[in-house]
């Protein structure tokens, strides 16, 4: 049997990395996608296990398109794909303050490129009766847990990307053994959580690779934290 195949954007650091790692570990071939080729390339060297560096920069539809042609000529469909590219960018600032470019910004990285990258990839997976898409969220984008402001851009991205989750998970109900979830790391120490973040980057991979391998009978279309379900 041939290894199942996982994509894992923004992979070169942080939580993306530890979620590559993690999946190596589990016999699964790791496609660790970055903007940079070199970054990617040597974080794939690091991992080992047949892990391969490609260049992806989420918010580049033709590098998605390239990206999605090198996958089916060298490994036809792609099994797990998990959306884990993100940035932060309006960290604390007020909604009434934060730059609208910024905000733009935000999105075009963590929605729409997530978005592209399903566009991409789902049809491969509709088409073989199986994958699992992992959305990378935050509990910052609660919408049961919004008590506090501050950090507009980025939460509601994330919020938008809980939508997208259960809108795509319901369009393919047919599709029984192709399980499309979002899952929030907690907070982590990486570049994006700073060094005060209480969870390593493997704590907070945990969810995220446990929803990216979930057997048949797993959920689809819910948000998860800890591998137990969380509020929207
Ligand atoms: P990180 O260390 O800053 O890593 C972010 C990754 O995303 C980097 O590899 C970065 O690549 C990549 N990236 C940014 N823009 C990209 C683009 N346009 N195309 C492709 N890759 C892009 O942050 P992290 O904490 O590991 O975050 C990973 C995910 O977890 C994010 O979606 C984040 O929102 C989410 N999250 C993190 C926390 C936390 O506490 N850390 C909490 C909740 C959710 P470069 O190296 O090229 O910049």
């Amino acid at each position: 049997m041939t290894k199942p195949i996982a994509l894992i954007t923004g992979a070169n650091r942080g939580i993306g990395f530890a979620v590559a790692r993690a999946l190596s570990m589990r016999d699964i071939k790791v496609l660790i996608a970055a903007r940079n080729l070199a970054k990617a390339e040597s974080a794939a060297a690091e991992i080992g296990h047949g892990a391969i560096g490609i260049a992806l920069d989420v918010t580049n539809l033709d590098a998605i398109k390239a990206a999605r042609q090198k996958i089916e000529a060298e490994f036809g469909a792609l099994q797990i794909l998990v959306n884990n590219a993100g940035i932060a960018i309006d960290q604390w600032v007020p909604a009434l303050e934060v730059d609208t470019g910024r905000v733009r910004e935000t999105f075009e990285t963590n929605f729409v490129g997530a978005l592209a990258c399903c566009q991409a990839f789902l049809p491969g997976m509709i088409n073989a009766g199986y994958g699992r898409v992992v959305n990378v969220s935050s509990e910052l984008a609660s919408m049961t847990n919004m008590q506090m402001g501050r950090t507009l851009a980025y939460r509601s991205s994330k919020a938008a990307m809980n939508a997208m989750t259960r809108i795509l998970a319901l369009e393919c109900k047919d599709t029984p053994d192709l399980k499309i979830n979002a899952a929030c790391p907690g907070w982590v120490r990486t570049e994006l959580g700073g060094p005060d973040a209480p969870r390593t980057v493997e704590e907070g991979a945990d969810t995220i690779v446990w929803l990216a391998t979930l057997p048949p009978d797993g959920a689809s279309g819910g948000l998860f934290r800890d591998r137990a379900p969380y509020a929207w």
